[in-house]
């Protein structure tokens, strides 16, 4: 399909918020580049400037709008011939009290009306471009014009949106619309073309993973669910790693845990948001499932019969969550059997069930709980990078570290990329992409220090540390 031709734009874009809404950025810079016009990293060079805006809680509205008047200043300093447009998520939340309140943008685009930008760079739409979400609200597919940014080796892949779970706390579903899953032919599709282009490694991605495909009777849709997906994924040649994000702790089944321990090509990571392990807290977060639930999970995974990492996110502070209740779950982490972690105080979201809730904790109490729980999990994290010291890992090469330019970063199959770590290389040579064998050196709460000379052995000054550690 190409448009009727304009003057070819100069299109900036700010893309927010998380892996979700960067894939529907990379969606609408392959429509910028399929319409001919360019893409330009200076808003001073550019005649369309796009935010691609998140919604999810308070901290980031606030960043969407300071990055919006951030532009707005720069369309003002030009004389306004730019155009602006905010799109994404806090559009899709706000959008007749945004229009009222921020003059200065031109054009507002909701979560699934990415392919309106079409119109906005003809010049051709309307002001007010966000529509209802509904289950057949725009999810994009393998045809999309899709531009990929970041190290090019490793992408998301978005296999559904929206969520149709009641989450008390959560005003995604109010974001993203109900539940909608991409078919599997689909999604193995875009997956070859991504490898073809020299993926090794993809991230899968959707609002609540384990659902998927649960929209699809309803859909006249032959009936699969993620385990089928992970099977006909796990067949492509040239994929190193397919990571799981996103999990839902009553729908990871043991089946989905088995391909995740014996699949070769799925990454032995799973990333599943366990959010509280109090019975009472997880009732008042409408998360349908008790401690015992979080419990026998944690221990369903660390029976499998290989090694698997264990990503999740806790959040503090909701409503109900008394001292004892958070004692409970400080117990938990010190158990040390959660590698990655995430703590985030809860914020209060109007439209949320959870808004409405009694009990407050105050949000300097929730915001101490938070930081006491990272502190405690990066002690029991460098203790577990100690017990790594001398292990030779394969490392996935993402590229020459910002650190250092004498050093080349990386990670291991248990480091997702942006959140989880790195494997800072100290020596050999590689290329972005290479997956090579390196011997851990040293180690610190978050990264390690790795050698691709197998021979070398661990620094002493770390061994003394780990020796003193385990005293
Ligand atoms: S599953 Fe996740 S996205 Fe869905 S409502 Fe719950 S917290 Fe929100």
């Amino acid at each position: 399909m190409r448009a009727q031709m304009t003057a070819p734009r100069k299109v900036y874009f700010v893309s927010l918020g998380c892996p979700k809404n960067q894939v529907d950025t990379e969606i609408m810079l392959g429509l910028v580049r399929e319409r001919g016009d360019r893409l330009v990293d200076d808003p001073e060079e550019a005649d369309t400037l796009v935010v691609n805006t998140c919604g999810f809680i308070e901290s980031a509205k606030e960043e969407s709008i300071e990055t919006v008047l951030e532009l707005a200043q720069i369309k003002a300093a030009s004389g306004g011939d730019k155009k602006l447009v905010m799109a994404g998520c806090l559009s899709q939340r706000y959008p007749s009290e945004l229009a009222n309140e921020l003059p200065e943008v031109d054009h507002f685009l909701g979560s699934a009306d990415m392919l309106g930008l079409q119109k906005v760079l003809q010049g051709e739409a309307k002001r007010m471009g966000v529509s209802e979400l509904s289950r057949r609200a725009y999810l994009y597919d393998a045809t999309a014009p899709r531009q990929t940014y970041g190290v090019g080796h490793s992408n998301y892949v978005k296999i559904a949106e929206g969520c149709d779970r009641p989450c008390g706390f959560c005003i995604i579903p109010k974001l993203r619309g109900p539940q909608r899953s991409r078919p599997i032919f689909d999604i193995v599709s875009e997956v070859h073309a991504l490898v073809e282009q020299g993926t090794k490694e993809v991230c899968l991605v959707a609002q609540d993973l384990t659902t998927y495909g649960t929209d699809f009777k309803e859909r006249g849709l032959a009936p699969n669910n993620l385990e089928d997906l992970l099977d006909a994924l796990n067949e492509i040649e040239g994929l190193k790693w397919i990571r799981l994000h996103y999990a839902y702790p009553t729908a990871t089944t043991q089946g989905l845990l088995e391909r995740i321990a014996g699949h070769e090509r799925v990454a032995s990571y799973l990333d599943v948001p366990l959010q509280h392990l109090d019975t009472g807290v997880l009732k008042a977060m409408r998360r349908g499932y008790t401690e015992k639930v979080v419990r026998d999970l944690v221990d369903r995974i660390h029976d499998l019969p290989s090694r698997v990492w264990l990503r999740t996110t806790m959040l503090v502070g909701h409503p109900g969550e008394d001292e004892a209740a958070y004692h409970r779950l400080r117990d938990f982490i010190s158990e040390g059997r959660i590698d990655h972690l995430g703590v985030f105080p809860w914020s209060k979201e109007d439209g949320t069930a959870s808004a409405m809730r009694p009990s407050r904790v105050p949000f300097e109490v929730a915001e101490a709980r938070a930081a006491e729980l990272m502190e405690m999990q990066a002690q029991l994290r460098l203790r577990r990078h100690q017990g790594m010291l001398g292990e030779v890992l394969e490392v996935m090469i993402d590229g020459v570290s910002e650190e250092s330019e004498f050093l080349l970063e990386g990670r291991h199959e248990g480091q997702a990329p942006d959140i989880d770590g790195k494997c800072y290389v100290c020596d050999g040579t590689a290329e972005r992409g290479d997956i090579v064998q390196a011997r851990v050196i040293n180690v610190g709460e978050h990264d390690l220090v790795v050698s691709m000379d197998l021979e070398r052995a661990p620094d002493e000054e770390a061994l003394e540390a780990a020796e003193d550690a385990a005293l």
